[in-house]
């Protein structure tokens, strides 16, 4: 009998940041992915007297690793009574989604994250530090960047996936690097990258290195990772007064994001390190210091998106995209 493999993937109940979970099903050809199930109990989904969870198929893809007809099989978290677990933030963003199909939603995700090797970021010395930052973004050489390797394996398989990555570099602390997802709408760009994470442990897992998206990985003067979130609707497209309108419902706001944003966010937002302080909100042209930054060529064009650059590299991208566009709507339905 012919079969495949379909990795199932799920975000598990860690607190204060979720985990992804993984197992396989071998499934005859020609049969699709089954609704499966697991042991909430051991994912912190569950109590151990009451422990299965429901896993429902959402998007699916290529599985790069195995290749062949297998696949990954991204999934909800379901209680067995047909409700959406409280750990299902998916199913809080497709409701607000298809609320707003109107508004033609695009969001483009830039994913940091550091390479470590053991207790110490990739190929930073075993005592010291290494020279201060200043060199490695988009650097190049053997003495600037460390993990080409992982980074161009983990594109590769991005893009034999069918995920929409649209390219990567190296950042400001060596050992950290950046992906970027999208544009696309809120479900697909946060599906896209959760199956982009996961492709980013799981490849590095081979080389021996883990991937991190710890918020601030290193203590003191060293950039953090964040997960800065670009945005526009139609009308943003069309017209800055838009952008500005968006930017404007965003602030009254800043408290209900910032607790969504990502643990260790206070540790991040520093207002240093190219961040503005999560105790202020700030709206500039080209401002690597503001809270929502106006692209340049968005300013001379007129039209076009804004960054959000508050939102942390461990942030789950079902939550803020789902604010996004609630601010959104706010600023153009009232
Ligand atoms: P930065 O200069 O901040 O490092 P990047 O080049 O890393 O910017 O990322 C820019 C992101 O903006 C990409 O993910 C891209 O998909 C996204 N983007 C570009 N245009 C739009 C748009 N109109 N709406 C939403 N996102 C967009
Ligand atoms: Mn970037
Ligand atoms: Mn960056
Ligand atoms: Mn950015």
């Amino acid at each position: 009998m012919s079969v495949y493999k379909a990795e199932y993937i799920w975000i598990d109940g860690t607190k204060p940041t979720s985990r992804l979970r993984c197992k396989t099903m071998v499934i005859a050809t020609g049969k699709e992915p089954p609704v499966w199930g697991f042991d909430g109990s051991s994912t912190n989904q569950a109590e151990g007297h009451a422990s299965d969870c429901v896993l429902q198929p959402v998007f699916q893809c290529p599985d790069p690793v195995r290749g062949g007809a297998d696949i990954l099989v991204l999934c909800e978290v379901f209680n067995t009574d047909g409700t959406p677990h409280e750990t299902n933030t998916r199913a809080k963003l497709r409701a607000v989604a298809e609320a707003n199909e109107d508004l033609d939603m695009w969001f483009g995700i830039e994913q940091e994250y550091t390479f470590f090797d053991g207790i110490k970021p990739l190929g930073w010395p075993d005592n010291g530090f290494p020279a201060p930052q200043g060199g490695y973004y988009c650097g190049v050489g053997a003495d600037e960047v460390y993990g080409r390797e992982i980074v161009e394996a983990h594109l590769e398989a991005c893009l034999d996936a069918g995920l929409g990555v649209c390219g990567i570099n190296a950042e400001v602390m060596p050992a950290q690097w950046e992906f970027q997802v999208g544009p696309l709408g809120p479900l697909a760009v946060s599906d896209h990258l959760w199956v982009a994470r996961w492709l980013l442990y799981r490849i590095s897992e081979d080389f021996g290195v883990s991937a991190t998206l710890n918020a601030k990985p290193v203590k003191g003067d060293w950039n953090g990772a964040g997960a800065h979130t670009n945005f526009s609707s139609a009308a943003m497209r069309e017209s800055i007064d838009a952008c500005m309108a968006a930017a404007k419902a965003l602030e009254p706001r800043h408290d209900l994001h910032i607790p969504l944003y990502g643990a260790g966010i206070e540790e991040r937002l520093t207002g240093e390190h190219e961040t503005c302080s999560y105790r202020e909100f700030k709206v500039g042209v080209s401002d690597r210091g503001a809270s929502i930054r106006v692209p340049w060529q968005v300013a001379r064009d007129g039209k076009g998106y804004l960054e959000d650059r508050r939102p942390n590299a461990n942030v789950d991208p079902y939550d803020v995209t789902r604010l996004i566009t609630e601010a959104v709507a706010i600023a153009e339905k009232g």
